[in-house]
């Protein structure tokens, strides 16, 4: 047995959640490991749906333009009717971009793809996936994490500082830890399937039967290729035959026989659809991510993007407690991430009551820029006047301008791991720190003009958390509250 492996960190499992967490820690340069026990890449479709925040998320890790091109808007959505007319809708709300929310329609990547373009982003800090790696056991003894992974080479005992479970909705992580997973069955069945076809126009969402769970049946076409994803609710009971007579046969008895001809079947899976949320979301030096503590009906795209906001909400406190900071700074993950997932499990399982009435529509709701934290104990608003953006929301984003008048988008100010500090004009001055990026905004300042930024007021602060939210807002007269607060969430000076 190989014990010579030592580690920061140790993520089990290199789905959406993981990859997110690999690529937030290797930028940070926190040296960590990437397991997973499948033998390579999973290929599916399966979430495919990436949310307005999450496309955030992913411009600050250097993706967004990777997976713009590896995917496309939503198409259409053509609903059928038994007599065989048809009614075109876009049934997913999708706005044009402002200036504080530069994204607003959802974007159709098959998660795949959204994963291969994670890996490629990690792969330029020197770091890969290990596949055929599978967490068998572990043990937390306080000082570290003693984990054993089984491989091609045999069994290795990693070392390591704290583990990630991102190991997916039956994870092993979580029943090791015993952590309860309560919830419910939600009674239905599914399939999912990416499928080569003859007799659908690729260019719209084909929905047939809708509300009428026994028929109901649709096909999406997947960007830039020849795959359709197939979606259906299946019989509660007995194995679904996936191969490609099977599924020919499954369509046939809900559409006109050889109306579709499948062609091949590159991947599918059927699923029991579940609401549950786990008791924790950390043990000790253990802690859960993704579906691995959370699991859901798909309606209204929630799960991946839940599960890469919970990596990013964990990637740069596990940085900064590396680096110095207070240890208590790992208890906010799951003081801001559990509420998060709670209401997702209300929301999608809600849309899957209303999808089983035959309503598709998906709103603002489901775009997931209108979370945020509020009430965490890391927000401190002492902004004075109760104010549109308060301590713990998304910081929107702004175009400002330079000493040159050239126009800077907030976003690039934010993007990396550090912090963003806005001062207002005339704030006292603030000691330049590690992992802190200051900006003076107002006149005479090196941003003179704050053209539409919301929320600072003249010699106040607004501080931005390297997840984008805010975590401070303090007035003129609360400037002192700052050095205490910079001092709880990051390293000392
Ligand atoms: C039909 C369908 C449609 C969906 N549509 C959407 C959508 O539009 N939008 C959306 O946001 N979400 C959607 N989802 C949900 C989304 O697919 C999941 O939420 C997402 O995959 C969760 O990512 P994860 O990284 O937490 O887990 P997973 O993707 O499940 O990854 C977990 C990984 O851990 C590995 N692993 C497990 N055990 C071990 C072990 N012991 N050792 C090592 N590795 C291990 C597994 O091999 C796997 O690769 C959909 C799901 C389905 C089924």
């Amino acid at each position: 047995m190989d014990v010579s492996r030592e580690t920061d960190i140790l993520i089990c499992g290199a789905g959406a959640a993981g990859l997110t967490l690999a690529v937030d820690l290797a930028r940070r340069g926190v040296s960590f490991r990437l397991i997973d026990r499948l033998d390579g890449p999973f290929a599916g479709s399966r979430g495919k749906g990436i949310q307005p925040r999450t496309q955030e998320i992913f411009e600050d890790l250097g993706v967004i333009d990777r997976l713009a091109a590896e995917g496309g808007p939503y198409p259409p959505q053509r609903a059928y009717r038994d007599d065989g007319a048809h009614d075109d809708t876009q049934g997913i709300a999708m706005s044009p971009p402002t200036v504080d929310e530069p994204y607003r329609a959802p974007l159709l990547v098959p998660q795949s793809r959204t994963e291969a373009v994670l890996r490629d982003r990690l792969a330029e800090w020197g770091h890969r996936p290990d596949y055929a790696s599978r967490l068998t056991a572990f043990v937390d003894d306080g000082e570290g994490v003693r984990a054993h992974v089984t491989g091609a080479g045999g069994e290795q005992v990693v070392r390591c500082r704290y583990l990630i479970g991102a190991d997916g909705g039956r994870s092993f992580v979580r029943h090791a830890l015993e952590v309860g997973f309560p919830g419910k069955t939600l009674g239905m069945r599914a399939m999912v399937a990416d499928i080569v076809l003859d007799g659908l126009e690729p260019t719209v969402w084909h929905r047939f039967h809708e509300g009428d769970m026994q028929r109901q049946i649709s096909f999406c076409p997947l960007p830039h290729c020849d795959l359709f994803q197939l979606q259906a609710p299946i019989p509660f009971d007995g194995a679904a035959d996936l191969s490609v007579d099977g599924i020919q046969a499954f369509i046939d008895a809900r559409l006109p026989p050889g109306a579709i001809r499948v062609r091949a079947v590159r991947w599918a899976s059927d699923y029991a659809m579940n609401a549950r949320l786990a008791d924790h979301y950390r043990v000790g030096r253990v802690f859960l991510v993704g579906d691995a503590a959370h699991i859901h009906p798909p309606t209204g795209g929630q799960g991946l993007n839940t599960s890469v906001q919970d990596a990013y909400n964990l990637g740069w406190k596990l940085g900064a407690v590396l680096a110095g900071a207070p240890a208590a700074l790992l208890d906010t993950y799951e003081e801001e991430r559990r509420p998060i997932a709670a209401g997702m499990l209300g929301l999608s399982t809600h849309l899957l009551e209303r999808a089983r009435q035959g309503e598709m529509r998906r709103g603002r709701e489901v775009h997931q820029l209108d979370l945020g934290y509020r009430g965490s104990s890391l927000s401190l608003d002492r902004g004075g006047d109760p104010h549109r953006l308060m301590a713990g929301d998304r910081m929107p984003d702004a175009v400002l301008r330079g000493a040159g008048g050239q126009a800077r988008r907030l976003f690039d100010l934010m993007a990396g791991p550090h912090w963003t500090l806005l001062l207002g004009a005339g704030a006292a001055p603030v000691a330049p720190r590690d992992g802190v990026r200051a900006w003076r905004v107002g006149l005479g300042g090196a941003l003179p003009d704050g053209g539409d930024l919301s929320g600072l007021e003249a010699g106040g602060c607004v501080l931005v958390r390297p997840d984008g939210y805010v975590g401070a807002r303090l007035a003129a007269g609360e400037m002192g509250g700052l050095a205490a607060y910079l001092a709880a969430v990051s390293v000392p000076f």
